[in-house]
């Protein structure tokens, strides 16, 4: 089947995207802190860069399908450290893969969040600095605040770059799409849901549906996502959340 290079894949949706693909034949090239192929911190540029380096090593530069998945939720205290793996996770490796990917006409999931249209200013500082690919400034901006406001913003944000990009990866063959997952049972929604103060806001969102999402079934739409039948998406972002995005912003899409 080929490569598949999946960041997050200790853990959650990226855990269970790994054993969908692994069960459809595909070598997996894993990348978290610990437990997987490859170990790296993705909130650095240096962690982010030897990410790139060892994994374009292993794969003698040919990715068939990547998952950025890797995360932070938004219970954590650190904003800046949320936005740093959030956003620059993703869009660094993203890009660093561009090549490995157009040589096989790759296709890409990118992980953002029915969050990115919650509270969100798109026009923000933090969001322009984001996109501009400005980390340090970003950071200045950020300044102490908290996860809570960061995650959004970076999962706004990272939902743009892969709009950005996906006229002209679309042009040299690269299939380029983000799904924008609601709250679904993983140890990221757990620190979120049992924190004493986010808890509070997490139980206030609304699932029509009426239950979280289990990661397999986030993970199975990612599969299709990589999958032949779904070729002919580009630049869209999937809302796979139970109905929630639908209930808070019906006339919006
Ligand atoms: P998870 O905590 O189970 O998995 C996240 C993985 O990212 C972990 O294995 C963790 O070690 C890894 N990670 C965190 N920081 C890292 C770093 N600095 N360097 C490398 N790896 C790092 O969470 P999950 O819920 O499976 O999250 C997967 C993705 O889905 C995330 O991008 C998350 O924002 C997104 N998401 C989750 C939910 C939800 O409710 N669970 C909702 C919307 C979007």
């Amino acid at each position: 089947m080929g490569i598949a290079v999946i960041t997050g894949a200790a853990s959650g949706i990226g855990a269970c995207v790994k054993a969908r693909l692994e069960a459809q034949g595909y070598d997996i090239i894993g990348i978290d802190l610990q437990g997987e192929t490859i170990s790296a911190d993705l909130s650095t540029t240096e962690g982010r860069q030897a990410a790139i380096t060892q994994t374009l090593e292993m794969c003698e530069g040919n990715i068939d399908r990547l998952v950025l998945a890797a995360g932070l939720g938004g219970h954590i205290e650190d904003g800046q450290l949320v936005a740093r793996v959030n956003y620059f996770g993703a869009v660094e490796l993203l890009d660093g893969f561009k090549e490995a990917l157009r040589k096989t006409q790759g296709r890409v999931v990118v992980i953002s969040s029915n969050s990115a249209q919650m509270r969100t200013d798109p026009e923000s500082d933090i969001v322009r600095c984001l996109l501009d690919g400005n980390e340090g400034q970003a950071m200045q901006y950020i300044g102490d605040s908290h996860g809570a406001l960061t995650y959004g913003v970076s999962k706004h944000a990272v939902a743009r770059a892969v709009r950005r990009r996906a006229a002209e990866w679309g042009q040299i063959g690269v299939t380029l799409n983000a799904i924008a997952p609601g709250m679904t049972e993983t140890p990221m929604f757990r620190g979120a849901a049992d924190h004493p103060v986010i808890g509070r806001s997490v139980e206030a969102i609304p699932i029509p549906k009426t239950r979280v999402a289990t990661p397999d079934e986030i993970a199975g739409v990612i599969e299709f996502m990589l999958s032949d039948t779904a070729e002919y998406m580009q630049g869209s972002i999937i809302y796979v959340d139970g109905g929630t995005d639908a209930q808070l912003r019906p006339d919006a899409f």
